[in-house]
This record gives C-alpha cells, sequence and structure tokens, in this order.
C-alpha cells in the first residue's frame, strides 16, 4: 500500500474558474462593472498574489474594501468537482492507494474548498500548509501527509500543477510526479509525466501499478 498525493488548486479543482465565479458574485453585489471582474483575474496571478495586496490594489482603483476574512469563507463556496474526478480518486483507493491532498494555503479557505466540493471525503487525509506548519516544496509536508494517511512514502506519487511547488516537492520527498496542465511557466523541474487533466493523472498511476 502506498501515497497518492494531490495538489488541490487548479489540480483537483478549477480554482481560477472558481474564483472567477466568486470575482462575479462580488462585482455585481457591489454594483460595479465587469471591467471590475477583469481588474480582479487580471491581477490573481491564479491566487499566488496575497490578498491583502490584491484587495489594496483593488480598494485603490474601484474604492470598494474587500474583506480577506470573508473572501476566505466566500470563495470557497464557488468550488466545484467534476464527477470524473469523484471517480478517479474512488478507482484509486479501489486498487489499494492511500490518498492525500497536500495544498498550500490558510484554514479556513482550503477546507472550505475540500469540504464544499466533497474532496474531504473521497481521500484519507488532508495535509493543509497552515495548519501543519510546513510547505510545498518542503519534504516534511508530505512526510506529514504520509504520517496522516498511515503509509510511507516509498512508491508514492505527487500530482500537481505547480513545478515549483509540487513536483520540485514531490521530487524532494522520492515520489514519482505528475504535472497537470501548462498554467506556470515550463521551469525545471520536468515531472515523469506531463497531462493536460488530473483525469489523465489516474489513468497513469492505475497503468503503472497494475
Ligand atoms: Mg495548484
Amino acid at each position: 500500500m502506498a501515497l497518492v498525493c494531490f495538489d488541490l488548486d487548479n489540480t483537483l479543482i478549477d480554482r481560477d474558474g472558481a474564483f472567477l465565479a466568486w470575482a462575479r458574485w462580488f462585482v455585481a453585489r457591489a454594483g460595479l462593472g465587469s471591467d471590475a471582474v477583469e481588474w480582479l483575474v487580471a491581477h490573481d496571478n491564479g491566487g499566488f498574489r496575497p490578498r491583502p495586496e490584491l484587495f489594496a490594489g483593488f480598494a485603490e482603483r474601484f474604492g470598494v474594501a474587500i474583506s480577506v476574512e470573508e473572501y476566505d469563507r466566500e470563495h470557497p463556496l464557488f468550488t466545484w468537482v467534476e464527477p470524473a474526478v469523484l471517480d478517479g480518486l474512488a478507482r484509486l483507493r479501489a486498487a489499494g492507494w492511500r490518498l492525500a491532498v497536500v495544498t498550500n494555503g490558510t484554514v479556513v479557505q482550503q477546507t472550505g474548498k475540500l469540504q464544499h466540493t466533497g474532496i474531504a471525503q473521497a481521500v484519507d487525509y488532508c495535509c493543509i500548509s497552515a495548519a501543519v506548519g510546513v510547505r510545498k516544496p518542503q519534504r516534511e509536508i508530505f512526510e506529514r501527509a504520509a504520517a496522516g494517511a498511515g503509509v510511507e512514502l516509498d512508491g508514492g506519487w505527487m500530482v500537481g500543477d505547480h513545478p515549483a511547488y509540487d513536483v520540485a516537492g514531490g521530487i524532494a520527498a522520492g515520489l514519482r510526479t505528475i504535472r497537470v496542465g501548462n498554467q506556470h511557466a515550463a521551469d525545471p523541474p520536468v515531472a515523469d509525466h506531463h497531462v493536460d487533466s488530473v483525469v489523465e493523472a489516474f489513468a497513469v498511476i492505475l497503468a503503472e501499478n497494475a
């Protein structure tokens, strides 16, 4: 029995799609135009721009304050998961794999997404960086994930969209790696496999261990 670790944002879920849905909702409620939605998406940097900085810029440009605390609670309500993803997770578990989500982020927001989508119930353990005090690409967060899922890291996999956090972290932890999508620059390190969507990653893992 071994472990498969998954990144959450833009790997198991379309985080950018959920951000767009939240932005449309917030902007409509604030009585602003579509240019405010476009501004938020253009400056979001896939979620990597610090929220206080993003929202300060928004307030300066549009004169409307956004609370980071409220955002952390609201944004998860706009997330969803594709049925094929839950199906793939179930197939991996049925094949004997233990599953962990390994995600960098705040406890409120990441827990909200995991519960709202049902992914929390579809895996064995969820490791949120703010909860455990270590972050990808540090090896320690993968060790925490393995301990939480009750298995060793040996023979495991890491699946994620970000080369510097997910692929580099997986390699540092001695895991085989699968990169999902092309949302970030193709900087090293290179993953063992590169697929367009996480659904294809399920197939890679199931095929290699059949
Ligand atoms: Mg990601």
